[in-house]
């Protein structure tokens, strides 16, 4: 339903925080955010309200400069703590939100299962994660690796996701909406602009196809073979 990634210097769980609350408008019924510490991914999530993820988080916030957080709109498992996003694959490696429905989830999860991986949620989201992970394992780089997994996907997606121990977000568009922000130093990925808007009002809509990485140094626009894709900045003014 609603997605949130954010890149930059100084913490991360603020403005995730924020982005989700600037989120709840859409409606949803679980929470969640999946924090960097740089050696490792730490994630809260649970079915509920913001309000009830941030008493979760409680006096011991997760500390890191990158991270995504989701609302969730079930449409695969019911509302339970265990089907919020942020997933991840089973070493906690990998972490991702996403919006929209894979269709043949069924089929790479009986494949993945196959080779090994076990899942903990009813979601369709979660074979992202483990596709990830399944293809570091084989040897692919991290890049790599996302678009493989993402080129294994059909349906509709947002996916936004983060692989620990690197300052990087990966993220791919096909029929949901997603757009990134950019700010001297700061960036972010949301599946809809007023997320942000508190951060920065320079915004890039993202097309059907495309999959972007963002760093401390900015936002590459690619197709999924990494082509580079040219895709205009827009300032938004926002109403009072
Ligand atoms: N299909 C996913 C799920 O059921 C994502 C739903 C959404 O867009 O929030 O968890």
């Amino acid at each position: 339903c609603g997605i949130i990634g954010r890149v930059g210097d100084g913490n991360a769980l603020e403005p995730l925080l924020t982005g989700l609350e600037n989120l709840e408008y859409r409606g949803y019924d679980s929470a969640g955010v999946a924090v960097q510490n740089g050696s490792g991914i730490d994630v809260q999530k649970r079915s509920g309200k913001v309000d009830e993820l941030k008493a979760s988080i409680g006096d011991t916030p997760l500390e890191g400069e990158v991270g995504i957080g989701h609302t969730r709109w079930s449409t695969h498992g019911p509302p339970t703590d265990a089907n919020a996003h942020p997933h991840t694959d089973g070493t906690k490696d990998v972490a991702v939100v996403h919006n929209g429905i894979i269709e043949n989830y069924a089929e790479l999860k009986a494949w993945l299962a196959d080779h090994g991986h076990e899942f903990t949620s009813d979601t369709d989201t979660e074979v992202i994660p483990h596709l990830i992970q399944f293809y570091l394992d084989d040897g692919m780089g991290n890049e790599a690796a996302f678009r493989r997994a993402i080129g294994d996907l059909e349906g509709s997606y947002a996916v936004t996701a983060m692989l620990s121990g690197e300052h990087v977000l990966y993220a791919a568009r096909q029929g949901s909406p997603l757009v990134v922000g950019m700010e001297d130093g700061e960036y972010f990925l949301a599946s809809d602009v007023p997320a942000f808007l508190e951060y920065t009002d320079s915004v890039v809509y993202l097309e059907d196809g495309d999959v972007v990485i963002v760093d401390d140094d900015g936002v590459e626009f690619t197709d999924l073979e990494g082509n580079p894709v040219a895709r205009e900045s827009e300032t938004i003014e926002w109403d009072p």
